[in-house]
């Protein structure tokens, strides 16, 4: 009986060590090449980004927490207007009222609005054929001091104008933008996108971001139509982006800044680096927590690319969407109408491959059948598995359950989950390998990779490179291997792994922090995919099938049982060590949700938390089983909550007042006046559900929606951020003239001076969540 592997060279060990050697080397140097730059010192060249200098702004920006509205972020905005100055910028503010539509976090039925200052300066062009926006906000979110997010993307953008200027001019002009409310509404973005007259001819924008505290700066998202783009992209010196990221941002419940200049018809790219995302939000989203290199790699990209775009003829930018991934620190790119024919080529050969694999008799065509069917196995079994780790580490420690992405230190999960997927492909290729064939396996492997290719031209055509490409280079390598002499055979099948590996590694990697230890599944199902990819090298590990009998059956047995086992050992091995590493402490705590509301109808309060399996320091006061509270808080919208008996506090609810009413024919017109009556970070307004509006101006701007519905007997409302001290102006026309019912709400973000409130000890943290730590007190009102 012969073997039926695609080769069989005589001396499999050495062969199987020298292929497995090259791929390693072929993995690191992968991985380098999406690896940040080094920090550069603030001695750098006057030219040249450096991460140490724009810390320096990362430490004036995130001193404290200072969202849209707050006094600390006056002060973080008078520092941007120095620095600015500094460098010989004309700075201005633009001070606006702006509205986003859609429901938001704390907009249940209605609309979202904020008072908003953006900080805008001009970069003027020698001859300017478009306008290039660099954009960031500088707001943080109300429990953190945002050292991540977003002051890197701040600091980068001033570090960046220091260096354009201590350059020469530009042939196109730079817009410099500082948003304000991003974190309440994306208002600041939405701002200058309706009203300033700097975005009247639209741009390329280039959005700057951090969801975490390191890793590299992926360029996620783009505009439609990026071809130009990403070959502009493909010069700044460190590439790494991936248009399969665009597919699986769309996943993830972020938004950004880019959102509304994308939908305002900009052309543009979203670069953010994003792992290390437990202090995402969080008050450990620090200076001290920000890896610079992570800050020197969104510099080095946005400093190059504004010189590269500076100096592009931006009136000429239409083409069609790329497909482009980093590999070996550069971007490779093709245009987007090659995914078909690619997809279609690979299948291609994959099926010759098989055709001549039957037809030299290597495998039965039923045989390769039956592997098409098998290695379903390992890629349904391997995410399910991955999720199941997940949640076994869940429940080994409940915290895990709290975190919104990702713990604090995932790097052993993730290599324990990526063991857990190489011991579920290997173990299910050692077992059949005997009983289907190797290369039938092989071929059944390239198979699924071509099929997923065709399925993910037809649905994410940016990400089919991921398997058309390994499946293609596979089939190539088998084809090769087939025809000609065993030495050469092995090389053949080391390029092709080679390819595989250099596609796909840095893709897992990449995957992880986006999508975090909660959707592990996802990263072990890429893992398999190149596992698959890498049939033929594991192949070779295992000693030639067949003929054996007795001793030598038995240590061929053991022999191939190696691998396997090796991988399960380094599964166990990983997890073990990623409970010890990552422990909860003062300086990574455990992160806790919770929130008061105060109804000064009742003079009642309640706890409330998002928690829904509340940790122990949650639990002391939340008991009730989650429900919505809109019938006394509409803003919550359906959102489910549990809460617990508070001591009421002595705060007042926000102020509405009736500045005029007049009768029109069968309605009535209010001119209303909503005032905070302490610090706010927000005030909302809600109208009861039998009363019908017609018309609602608020702050001056008009309201196109007024559909929505809050819920619990509300119906339509806003929610109105920053609101200056004197009040908002409101001005509904509602049907009928009966009196109107309103909820009046407010918002502001600190537990601490609470009657009945303990701090938290060491240990446990607060959730970066929207609503941590908010305090609302609410009140009805009959006009
Ligand atoms: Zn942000």
């Amino acid at each position: 009986m012969r073997d039926h592997a695609l080769t069989r060279p005589a001396r499999r060990g050495l062969a199987a060590a020298a292929v497995l050697a090259v791929l390693v080397l072929a993995g690191f140097a992968a991985l380098r090449a999406i690896a940040p730059p080094a920090e550069r010192a603030d001695s750098a060249p006057a030219g040249e980004f450096s991460a140490a200098r724009a810390f320096e702004h990362v430490r004036a920006i995130a001193t404290t927490t200072h969202p849209a509205g707050s006094a600390a972020n006056d002060t973080v905005r008078t520092h941007l207007l120095e620095a600015l100055r500094g460098i010989g910028l004309t700075p201005e503010v633009q001070d606006t009222v702006t509205i986003q539509g859609g429901t938001l976090s704390a907009s249940a039925g209605g609309a979202g609005l904020a008072r908003v200052r953006n900080v805008v300066a001009v970069l003027p062009g020698t001859d300017s054929t478009g306008r290039i926006f660099l954009v960031a906000h500088y707001d943080s979110a109300q429990v953190g001091p945002g050292g991540n997010d977003d002051a890197a993307g701040t600091s980068t953008i001033l570090e960046t104008a220091r260096a354009l200027k201590a350059g020469g001019p530009l042939r196109n002009d730079v817009v410099l933008l500082l948003t304000d409310a991003e974190e309440a509404c994306l208002c600041g973005a939405k701002a200058f996108v309706d009203q300033h007259p700097l975005a009247r001819d639209g741009g390329v924008v280039l959005n700057l971001e951090a969801r975490g505290s390191s890793g590299p700066a992926i360029m996620f998202e783009t505009s439609e139509g990026n071809g130009e783009l990403v070959e502009a992209y493909g010069h700044v010196p460190y590439p790494v982006g991936t248009s399969f990221a665009v597919e699986i941002y769309r996943l993830l419940p972020n938004d950004t800044d880019f959102t509304p200049f994308r939908e305002g018809g900009f052309q543009g790219l979203n670069t953010a680096y994003i792992d290390g995302a437990a202090v995402y939000h969080a008050p450990t989203d620090t200076a001290a927590s920000m890896n610079r290199d992570s800050l020197q790699h969104h510099g080095d990209n946005a400093l190059a690319l504004t010189r590269e775009l500076g100096g592009r003829d931006l009136t000429a930018l239409e083409a069609g969407d790329a497909t482009y991934f980093p590999a070996a620190g550069l971007l490779i790119r093709y245009p987007g109408t090659l995914v078909w024919p690619l997809a279609v080529l690979a299948l291609i050969a994959v099926g010759l491959l098989g055709w001549l694999v039957v037809r030299q008799q290597r495998a039965t065509g039923r045989r390769v059948a039956l592997a098409g069917v098998l290695t379903l196995i390992p890629i349904l079994a391997a995410p399910a598995a991955a999720q199941g780790l997940w949640s076994l580490l869940v429940l080994v420690r409940p915290e895990y359950g709290g975190m919104p992405i990702d713990p604090y230190r995932p790097l052993w999960y993730r290599l324990a989950v990526i063991a857990l997927a190489a011991t579920v492909v290997l173990a299910w290729h050692a077992l059949l390998r005997r009983r289907v064939g190797p290369a039938a396996l092989a071929v059944a492997g390239l198979g699924w990779l071509a099929a997923l290719g065709l399925l993910l031209a037809a649905v994410t055509p940016g990400g089919a490179y991921l398997t058309t490409l390994p499946a293609l280079a596979g089939a190539v390598a088998g084809l090769i291997a087939i025809h000609v002499p065993d030495a050469l055979a092995v090389v053949a099948i080391a390029a092709g792994a080679v390819v595989a590996t250099v596609i796909l590694l840095p893709t897992v990697v990449m995957l992880f922090p986006a999508l975090g230890m909660p959707m592990a599944g996802v990263g072990a199902f890429l893992t398999v995919l190149l596992g698959l990819a890498l049939i033929p090298v594991a192949d070779l590990v295992h000693p030639a099938a067949g003929g054996a009998r007795g001793m030598e059956a038995l240590r061929a047995r053991h022999r191939g049982a190696a691998p396997t086992l090796a991988a399960a050992v380094a599964l166990v091995a990983c997890t073990a060590t990623g409970l010890a590493v990552d422990r909860f402490d003062a300086a990574h705590p455990s992160l806790t949700h919770l929130m008061y509301a105060l109804d000064t109808d009742t003079g009642t309060a309640r706890w409330l938390s998002e928690e829904t399996d509340p940790q122990p320091w949650t639990a002391q006061y939340v008991s009730a089983p989650p429900e919505t509270v809109t019938d006394s808080l509409p803003a919550f919208g359906d959102e489910r909550l549990r809460s617990g008996p508070a001591e009421a506090a002595s705060l007042p609810a926000p102020n509405l007042t009736l500045v005029t009413d007049t009768r029109t024919g069968d309605g009535r017109t209010l001119r209303l006046r909503l005032t905070p009556q302490r610090t706010a970070r927000f005030v909302t307004l809600h109208i009861a559900a039998g009363t019908t509006v017609t018309s609602a101006t608020v702050g001056g701007r008009p309201v196109g929606d007024l559909s929505g519905s809050a819920g619990g007997g509300w119906g339509f409302g806003f929610v109105f951020h920053a609101p200056p001290q004197d009040g908002v102006e409101v001005e509904l026309t509602v049907k009928g003239t009966d009196p109107v019912r309103l909820r009046a709400m407010d918002g502001s973000d600190n537990l601490a001076a609470l009657p009945g409130f303990r701090p938290r000890p060491s240990g446990v943290g607060v959730l970066g969540s929207h609503s941590s730590e908010l305090v609302a007190v609410a009140k009805t009102y009959t006009l």
